[in-house]
């Protein structure tokens, strides 16, 4: 039998990280099982759906590692509307569903003031088909629903307890539980892998592959991911979209490691490991059963130790949109014609040691391509003190002086001026720092002056002295 797993998200906002860690563990457990992997966008909430949500979850799956062409679908839910009408008439027909025109007002009234789900009223009055009428699935009165799940053994649950829900609305329309495990049946799945929240629909579900005469899949609900406060990450409170990350310039390889190592890990005590060894040693019954904490300092953490690890021509190459801004990435505060490709290629190194997110390029290297340096006032306020005019005088002469414009003789220029006011080199380079670049943190100075060069260097450092007058 050859394994098939889906990933099934609804297109209705940006893509979550949770969604893009079951996708990954329904990719990895295809791979290892030889089986498919087959995306389905369940688009039937129509009123929620968005065709750049759809688009949005291609693009983000691709980029995390999931490329288009790689798996089978994308399907689209509504297409298959009239399987799921179908489906919902044989279980009709077969005595296994009947319809209800209860409202939740006349089952209260019937069985008290609080609703504990439906009463099963209609269950043998043999009421038709008709506008309003919903359609309800006639859960077993006895005996226990067991479902296999890869990361929970066997939950159990008493059929007496499980209400007989809607499967059709009173317009016809399935629900999406229905939907659900009907796309799922003529895919053909054979492993459902998704969030733990789905759980609760899981008895109800399996109930509905039997009565359809279909073996049911094996199931694995994997814990959910939670912030600092073990809340469960949402939307409104948590940076969940994937999109976020990426254009925030996080590493897909370094993404895609970290949501792998959210409740499991690989052997050895290690973290950062290839990802072929995470193909290799991720196990769904090792998943730890306890909600994973989505550490976004530890994200980036990761990412920097992945940045550092690069090549330094594919750091170059993988800081080119924030350099220039493309698609969702802001444009930086340069012209394109005063980036210099050269300049940037001299500091590159500096910056791959230093940076956590590629976007944090930006304001390490403007400087380099402004006419003027972005000065951040606060900054200025603290590093220029009583003295610091005169600092600056005699920096300036002290570097006009100079022959070898390179950061080794700028070092020891600028320790001497320090030097003779008995000051530290740190003290001394702050306010020539501030003058040049704007901030009080960055690149290594002299390396700095040495490519921004002698004229702009003095230029700025004159221009500075000007406003301390
Ligand atoms: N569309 C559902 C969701 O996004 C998926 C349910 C499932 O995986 O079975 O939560």
């Amino acid at each position: 039998m050859t394994v098939r797993v889906r990933f099934a998200p609804s297109p209705t906002g940006m893509f979550h990280v949770g969604g893009a860690r079951s996708a990954l563990q329904n990719w990895i457990y295809a791979k290892q099982q030889g089986g498919v992997f087959v995306l389905r966008i369940e688009d039937t909430d129509a009123a929620r759906n968005k065709p750049e949500w759809t688009e949005g979850i291609l693009s983000a799956l691709d980029w995390i590692g999931i490329s288009r062409g790689s798996y089978e679908g994308p399907y689209f839910q509504s297409a298959n509307a009239g399987e799921h009408r179908a489906a919902a008439a044989r279980l009709y027909d077969s005595g296994r569903a009947y319809y209800c025109d209860c409202t939740r007002e006349d089952v209260q009234a019937r069985t008290g003031s609080q609703y504990q789900g439906y009463d099963g009223y209609h269950r043998d009055r043999g009421l038709g088909p008709g506008p309003g009428h919903a359609l309800r699935f006639r859960t077993p009165d006895e005996g226990t629903t067991v479902v296999v799940d890869l990361i929970r053994g066997e939950p159990t649950f008493e059929n007496k307890l499980i209400e007989d829900f809607v499967i059709a609305r009173g317009d016809g329309s399935p629900v999406f539980l229905l939907a659900n495990v009907v796309d799922d049946m003529t895919m053909g799945i054979t492993h459902v892998i998704r969030a733990e929240e789905h759980l609760p629909n899981t008895p109800k579900q399996q109930l509905l592959w039997e009565a359809l005469g279909v073996k049911p899949p094996v199931w694995a609900h994997v814990p959910v991911v939670v912030n600092e406060k073990r809340q469960k990450l949402s939307k409104r409170r948590d940076k969940v979209a994937l999109e976020a990350y990426r254009d925030e310039g996080y590493l897909a390889g370094a993404m895609r490691n970290y949501l792998m190592l959210l409740g499991w890990a690989p052997s050895g005590d290690r973290e950062i490991v290839p990802w072929s060894v995470i193909e290799d040693e991720f196990r769904l019954d090792e998943v730890n059963l306890s909600s994973a904490f989505f550490d976004e300092k530890k994200l980036r953490a990761f990412n920097g130790e992945y940045i550092r690890a690069l090549p330094v021509a594919e750091f170059i190459d993988a800081c080119q949109p924030w350099l220039t801004g493309t698609g969702t990435i802001a444009p930086p505060p340069w012209q394109p014609e005063e980036f210099d490709a050269d300049a940037f290629a001299a500091v590159a190194p500096l910056a791959q040691t230093r940076i956590a997110v590629l976007s944090e390029i930006v304001p390490n290297v403007d400087f380099l391509f402004l006419a003027s340096p972005l000065i951040d006032e606060a900054a200025w306020t603290k590093t220029m003190k009583d003295g610091s005019a005169e600092l600056l005088d005699d920096a300036v002469a002290a570097f006009e002086a100079l022959e070898s414009w390179d950061a080794e003789s700028l070092k020891s220029t600028l320790e001497a001026v320090g030097a003779e006011r008995g000051l530290k080199l740190g003290k001394t380079q702050a306010p020539v720092r501030v003058a040049v670049t704007g901030r009080t943190v960055g690149l290594p100075l002299f390396e700095s002056l040495e490519v921004l060069g002698r004229e702009r260097t003095l230029t700025r450092i004159r221009a500075a002295r000007l406003r301390l007058v």
